[in-house]
């Protein structure tokens, strides 16, 4: 017997027939003898809803009141899937964030967790109830109620793992795991068994949105195993899906896991800088100061006493940028400032690159045999992204997809 949290997100609980549905899977799951804490989300687009229905009040609307709002999404899911999970003879029973007591700090809209008390879970867990726990919520030391921020439901499942000791979070959505890319652009994109906590942070934060990157961040932290798998799937046996965990020793390793991609980014570049210290401070200084996040960062060798200095930074900011570099350039005696927003970032991901050589020449070499001239480069331990023109953004991720056999289930590594 072991203790699982599930987390069924938005879509898989957004009608009374899904609800009920998903009851009948956990009925499934309890009856081979798990205990089990399910974590919901509101009915998909009910978040949305209700944000649309404050700011038609007041507009930006009172941020504790908008959390009172905006947690009954999850309150109206945990009462309908108790009252299910009832119909199906399995005892269950509700409760929000509050009443388990997930405490947070009072941060409104985007509070993060500081401690959970067990207390109330554990005994309704003893009493062999399935335990429903609303998402995205907690409660501030007075008593406030407080949200987690959008997606803030996975980060619950994970934090709820953490506390209980749990030995997996399954996280229940609509698609059936993490892929090698993005299904949109590469129909050969394979659903990956397995990939690490560091693998799955790249690959959020360069653009997979399955999971929430905070939910993944607190899993690698508390080492808790997370499974993402779907929930439209007949199957129960919450063995398929993809599994993040830690890198197990003596596991063969894939060279490269995924290929992740951003286009979201714009890219600047300061031409004639004057070559001598204190100048990289000087032009990101002022560009930080506007609080705009830079990304990749290049300089160019100096040559004549002068260097090129390029940058990228979110799409949404790029106007603001080049405002800010022209002052920058003009008061350092810089030849012009170049901006280009019609790029993308693609990065080749894997554990595996640690121990294998020439994974960067081989992505050169597939990208230049399409013809795709590569802006810039970057590289980290597990990560290598180039930077081109926008419209080579399914060509290269195709290109390399294929060049790195990544439909293939199972890479033999030499
Ligand atoms: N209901 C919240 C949202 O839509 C939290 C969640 O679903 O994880 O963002
Ligand atoms: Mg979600």
């Amino acid at each position: 017997m072991a203790l699982i949290v599930q987390k069924y997100g938005g879509t898989s609980v957004g009608s009374v027939e899904r609800i009920e549905h998903v009851a009948k899977k956990i009925a499934t799951f309890r009856a081979r003898g798990h205990q089990i804490v399910v974590v919901v989300s509101a009915m998909s687009g009910e978040t949305t809803r209700l944000t649309e229905l404050a700011t038609a009040i007041q507009t930006p609307p009172d941020c504790r009141e908008l959390d009172v709002l905006l947690s009954t999404g999850e309150q109206v899911t945990i009462a309908l899937l108790a009252m299910a999970l009832q119909k199906q003879g399995v005892a269950a029973r509700s409760f929000t964030g509050a009443q388990v007591r997930i405490l947070t700090d009072a941060t409104h809209g985007k509070a993060r967790i500081v401690d959970i008390d067990k207390q109330r879970v554990s005994e309704a867990l003893a009493a062999n109830e399935v335990v429903v726990v609303a998402g995205f919520q907690g409660v501030d030391e007075h008593g406030n109620i407080t949200t987690l921020g959008r997606g803030g439901s996975d980060t619950t499942a994970v934090a709820l793992a953490a506390a209980l000791k749990a030995e997996e979070c399954q996280i229940y959505t609509d698609v059936d795991g993490v892929y090698t890319t993005d299904p949109r652009i590469e129909p050969n994109a394979r659903r990956l068994d397995r990939i690490t906590f560091e693998e799955m942070l790249e690959m959020a934060s360069l653009g997979s949105k399955v999971l929430q990157i905070r939910a993944v961040e607190f899993a690698g932290k508390y080492n808790v195993p997370l499974r993402v798998l779907s929930s439209f799937e007949e199957n129960v046996d919450g063995q398929t899906g993809t599994l993040i965990s830690y890198e197990e020793d003596g596991m063969e390793q894939a060279r490269i896991s995924g290929i992740a991609f951003n286009k979201d980014e714009a890219k600047v570049t300061v031409l004639g800088v004057p070559d001598h210290p204190g100048v990289a401070h000087q032009i990101l200084g002022p560009v930080g100061e506007a609080n705009i996040e830079v990304d990749m960062i290049i300089q160019n060798v100096g040559a004549d006493g002068t260097t090129d200095f390029t940058f990228t930074v979110h799409r949404t900011d790029f106007q603001r940028t080049q405002v800010v570099l022209e002052q920058v350039a003009k008061d350092l005696g810089a030849r012009e400032v170049n901006a280009d927003d019609k790029i993308v970032k693609i990065s080749l991901v894997g554990v595996g690159m640690r121990s294998h050589a020439g994974i960067a020449s081989q992505m050169f070499e597939i990208l230049a045999n399409e013809g795709i001239n590569i802006r810039m480069i970057s590289t980290s331990e597990i990560k290598i992204s180039v930077v081109v023109d926008e419209k080579y953004l399914e060509l290269g991720v195709r290109a390399l997809h294929s060049g790195f056999g990544l439909e293939q289930s199972i890479e033999v590594s030499q």
